[in-house]
């Protein structure tokens, strides 16, 4: 005889693993870090830029960790796809989901959205009069947001990279990007007029999963939330 139901349909997290996004890139080392800090180790292959998987096995066998595009890390979360993970804020307050719950600072990856312009234009006109301003950026609902709470209207060049060029090339008057220690703007020949805010990586979780698994994803959190404060001590 059969049992009417396995073990697997009555506990089905106990063979699905939580999904972790982590983005690729800049930050990949810096959330590697935190990541052991808490104590979670993914296979090797994770660090390497060259392999094709995406997916990755942890130490822990109810975590996997999904390695996709800094924006795409919020993105993931917020439909349920992976139910935690690393992104920066700057991310966040793009997109501004409702779905995602963002606990914890994990103070790494530091840096500022902030408006950039021609060092040799900078401060020549006063941008509380403008009426409209083209600008170039990554961050369409960011730029757009800042802009229009003084009145001006912001009429975005969307781009993925390289914004430092648009002013130059005649593409856009300002730039609104990250900077950190401004060295490519200067290279570039821009200057910060203003910073909009600051930005720092976050745990994030899907609102859902937490509702429904609160015991195993409240337990990662809680390792992320020790790790953080035994690097403050
Ligand atoms: P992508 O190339 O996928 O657009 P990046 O790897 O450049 O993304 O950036 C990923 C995240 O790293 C950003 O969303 C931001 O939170 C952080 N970041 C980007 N640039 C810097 C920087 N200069 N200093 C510190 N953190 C940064
Ligand atoms: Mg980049």
């Amino acid at each position: 005889m059969t049992a009417p139901y396995t073990a697997a349909a009555l506990e089905p997290e106990v063979t699905a693993p939580l999904i972790m996004a982590l983005p690729k890139g800049r930050i990949l080392e810096q959330c590697g870090e935190v990541m052991a800090r808490a104590g979670i180790v993914p296979t090797p292959d994770y660090v390497d830029e060259n392999t094709r998987h995406m997916r990755f096995a942890t130490n822990d066998p109810n975590l996997d960790v999904v390695r996709v595009r800094s924006f795409d890390v919020a993105t993931f979360v917020a439909f349920g796809a992976a139910h935690i993970g690393i992104c920066g804020s700057d991310v966040l307050m793009e997109f501004d989901y409702s779905e995602v719950y963002a606990p914890l600072d994990l103070r790494i990856a530091k840096c500022r959205v902030c408006v950039a312009e021609p060092a040799a234009t900078a401060g020549s006109d006063d941008p509380s009069r403008w009426s409209r301003i083209r600008v170039a950026s990554k961050y369409p609902n960011i730029t757009r947001r800042h802009f229009a709470s003084r009145g001006v209207q912001a009429d975005i060049v969307e781009l993925n990279g390289a914004m430092e060029l648009a002013p130059s090339l005649g593409l856009s008057r300002v730039i609104v990007d990250l900077v950190d220690s401004g060295r490519t703007l200067k290279a570039n020949g821009l200057v910060v007029t203003e910073t909009i805010a600051e930005v720092s990586s976050r745990l994030i979780v899907n609102r859902t999963a937490l509702k429904t698994q609160p015991e195993a994803i409240g337990a990662l959190i809680e390792r992320f939330r020790s790790a953080l404060a035994s690097t403050q001590a």
